[in-house]
């Protein structure tokens, strides 16, 4: 498994008192802590943290980070976020979160509800 620091978003492979990329203190890690300041990272204002936290929900399939994902999705046009987004409900997987994205294919961008249709099939083809 992978670990993660909250400071920055990187992951690591050892488990560690300190990230090893940006050397702050991870020693009050917990999972519940971890979730919650993962849910947080959402409203990042710095792109690529953003992006990444999504990403790291999506391979946690975090449950519960579904209805802030659905907020950020309908009031976002960055296609490169709305895109991690539906990677993300997908690999969760979940009804609610499948409903988002096929929510998402009738987004107001083409670009985006090309994307969400594309990922509601071939998940549909999986399922
Ligand atoms: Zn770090």
């Amino acid at each position: 498994m992978s670990f993660y620091c909250y400071h920055c978003w990187s992951d690591f492979e050892k488990e560690s008192d300190c990230c090893p990329k940006c050397g702050k203190e991870l020693s009050s890690f917990s999972a519940l802590n971890f979730h919650e300041k993962l849910i947080c990272a959402l409203d990042h204002p710095e792109r690529l943290t953003l992006q990444r936290a999504i990403w790291i929900i999506g391979n946690l399939r975090l449950e519960k980070a579904v209805p802030k994902l659905s907020i950020l999705s309908k009031g976002c046009q960055d296609f490169v976020i709305v895109s991690e987004i539906i990677n993300t409900l997908i690999k969760i997987g979940s009804a609610e979160a499948v409903k988002i994205v096929e929510e998402l294919s009738t987004h107001t961008s083409s670009i985006v509800r090309k994307y969400a249709s594309e990922a509601l099939s071939s998940y549909l083809t999986h399922h």
